[in-house]
């Protein structure tokens, strides 16, 4: 069975293929395409290159086309798009304005080329449908919350690639096979004592920390929208609300400039005075720049804040886990995160944080530390081709 697995951005279209025969799983390929401005070549482009490639005979052999939406109005899991699907992601365009038109807009371009091929879509929503309602519900008025405010969380196809990998690493077979099987059977299979607590730390051009109990999502440090929970690139992360209405009538922004501003002008960007890539901030940091400096300690502040949080919520950890461009990559970020957490449990292993090789996994614990210290380079389109086959399976639509 053949997945083709596809990232949708606003300019840009990145893909997998996997075949799952003979009950394995392969990456065949990858590639991708940026600076795009016509979305249907680029699409007739990426099947030229997996037909030149000899990866398929025609687009016939494809199962289906798995893809990472964002979020949609009371739709979450992994969903067949439809009509309704669409709708659902459309009526919360203002939520999400980088990535739900452009996913919108890419479905139904692949949807035009392949009407016969399933299109699925594993909502980075589907991770928390069974946290519990108190940690998704904001204190608004019942109206907002109908209209759909609420706390969603997001980066659910990698904190679940976090959640079945770290259970393995920590000999949690059953915890792994649990969070294996997450969206086929809504959460419900048993595991066994005592409960797996798991700490997500995905730290990229966008961040969010997650609580795993037995894999399965419990809260995450992203609420309503991709813009909230740690500060991110160049959105904002958590601000308070009457900061907005203040702005507007203090400054004289106008809506839109206010809402650009805190997507484009902020996170990173804004505090550290223009760099938006976290090798700079440091880089600018290490030279004695003193915006920069307080950059990375605001985002080390969040990231900290929400550990914490997740920390108390699970009663503990069995695991803090890094992953993403940052988490994987910045051993500086990581003993600062960790930095005086002792009396908690967690030690840092300094020496094994700093040789942390590029793409592979790591213990970066000390060896008394009660909570392990994990690296682990997360594989989101490998959950996304994973569920797209269980969808199928579950379904008989292969
Ligand atoms: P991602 O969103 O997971 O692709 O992560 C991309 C981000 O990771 C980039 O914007 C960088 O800020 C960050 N990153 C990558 N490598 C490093 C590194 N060695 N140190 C600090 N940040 C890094």
């Amino acid at each position: 069975m053949k997945i083709l697995v596809a990232n949708l951005g606003s300019t840009s279209l990145k893909y997998r293929l996997f075949d799952f025969s003979n009950d394995q799983e392969r990456l065949l390929t990858r590639g991708g395409f940026e600076r795009v401005k016509d979305y249907a070549v680029a699409i007739e482009s990426c099947l030229g290159e997996l037909k030149q490639g000899g990866w398929i005979r025609d687009e016939g052999e494809l199962a289906a086309v798995g893809f990472k939406p964002i979020i949609a109005r009371g739709i979450s899991g992994c969903v067949k798009f439809d009509d309704q699907v669409l709708a659902a992601m459309e009526a919360l365009n203002g939520v999400a304005p980088a990535h739900n038109p452009p996913y919108v807009n890419g479905v139904r371009l692949f949807a035009r080329r392949m009407p016969n091929t399933p299109l699925l879509g594993l909502f980075e929503t589907a991770f928390y449908q069974w946290a519990p309602e108190a940690a998704t519900r904001y204190a608004v008025p019942a109206g907002w919350h109908e209209k759909g405010v609420r706390r969603y969380g997001f980066h659910g196809a990698s904190h679940k690639f976090i959640a079945e990998r770290s259970a393995e690493l920590l000999g949690r077979q059953d915890v792994a096979e649990r969070a294996r099987q997450l969206y086929v059977n809504g959460g419900q299979s048993p595991v066994s004592e005592p409960a797996l607590r798991v700490i997500s730390c995905h730290l990229g051009g966008s961040s969010s920390v997650a609580g795993i109990r037995n894999g399965v999502g419990i809260g995450a440090s992203m609420g309503l929208s991709p813009q909230s929970g740690l500060p991110q690139n160049n959105r904002v992360g958590d601000l308070d609300s009457f900061a907005l209405p203040f702005m507007m009538r203090a400054a004289g922004l106008t809506l839109d400039e206010a809402e650009r501003q805190l997507c484009q002008e902020s996170g990173l960007k804004g505090l550290s005075g223009g760099y938006n890539d976290m090798r700079d901030v440091l880089a600018q940091a290490a030279q004695g720049n003193a915006q920069a400096k307080l950059a990375v300690e605001v985002y080390v502040h969040q990231a900290r804040h929400w550990v914490g949080a997740f920390f108390l919520e699970l009663n503990g950890a069995d695991a803090l886990v890094f992953t993403a461009g940052i988490g994987e990559n910045s051993a500086e970020l990581r003993e600062l995160i960790c930095r005086n957490l002792d009396q908690l449990g967690l030690a840092l292993n300094s020496a094994a944080n700093a040789q942390v090789v590029h793409g592979q996994e790591a213990v970066i614990s000390a060896p008394n530390s009660r909570v392990k210290i994990l690296v682990i380079p997360t594989n989101e389109e490998l959950v996304i081709a994973r569920e797209a086959r269980r969808f199928l399976l579950k379904t008989n639509l292969n």
